[in-house]
């Protein structure tokens, strides 16, 4: 177990210097400052949700494929700027505290979602991710590139509560390689990136 992680979150915090690799890590220690990608595009789906160019091409990938086994999955969370983040974080410390806003909520400069490498999933026609569908995402995402960043097991790592439908792309070796050793991303990253 790494030092740091026994430290309480959001102190001895550090500016990332690669926000701009696949393999980025972004945690309640890591802070993207404002950082903004340059290469991101729309996704077919719907004009307004962007991630970063590999990550779009796999998502689509991971659309398509996911529809073969009847299980329909759409974007409702893409690329957020350091601004909305604030905007966003600062509405859920409003309305349920910051303690338990930061359970679920980023500090600004904190969100996966601000590196465009980060995509939230509902299932389409309902406002959140069925079960089955959050089992089949957490069986096969990784073959597409993407993990199940925040799980239940992982909690007092991360500092989030689950979030089956928050995927996170870092490219297939990588994805399935933490997959297939049930870790978390935060966990992986000291092991074998960093
Ligand atoms: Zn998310």
């Amino acid at each position: 177990m790494d030092k740091k992680r026994k430290k309480n979150f959001y102190t001895n915090i550090e500016t990332i210097k690669n926000p701009d690799t696949y393999t980025v890590l972004v945690n309640k220690y890591r802070s993207l400052g404002k950082y903004a990608p340059n290469d991101l595009q729309s996704l077919s789906f719907n004009k307004k949700y962007q991630l970063r160019e590999k990550a779009a091409i796999a998502f689509e990938k991971l659309v398509n494929i996911a529809k073969k086994d009847h299980v329909f999955i759409r974007p409702y969370s893409a690329y957020r700027s350091f601004k909305y983040q604030t905007k966003v974080y600062n509405a859920y410390v409003k309305k349920d505290g910051q303690d338990k806003a930061d359970t679920y909520s980023a500090r600004p400069g904190h969100s996966e979602h601000q590196t465009g490498l980060a995509v939230d999933v509902w299932t389409e026609g309902h406002e959140n991710i069925l079960e089955k569908d959050a089992k089949w995402l957490a069986e096969n995402a990784n073959k597409y590139g993407f993990i199940i960043r925040y799980t239940k097991e992982k909690q007092a790592i991360t500092g989030y509560i689950a979030e089956p439908w928050h995927l996170r792309y870092v490219g297939q070796k990588i994805a399935k390689d933490v997959t297939n050793k049930n870790l978390s991303y935060d966990e992986y990253y000291e092991l074998y990136i960093k």
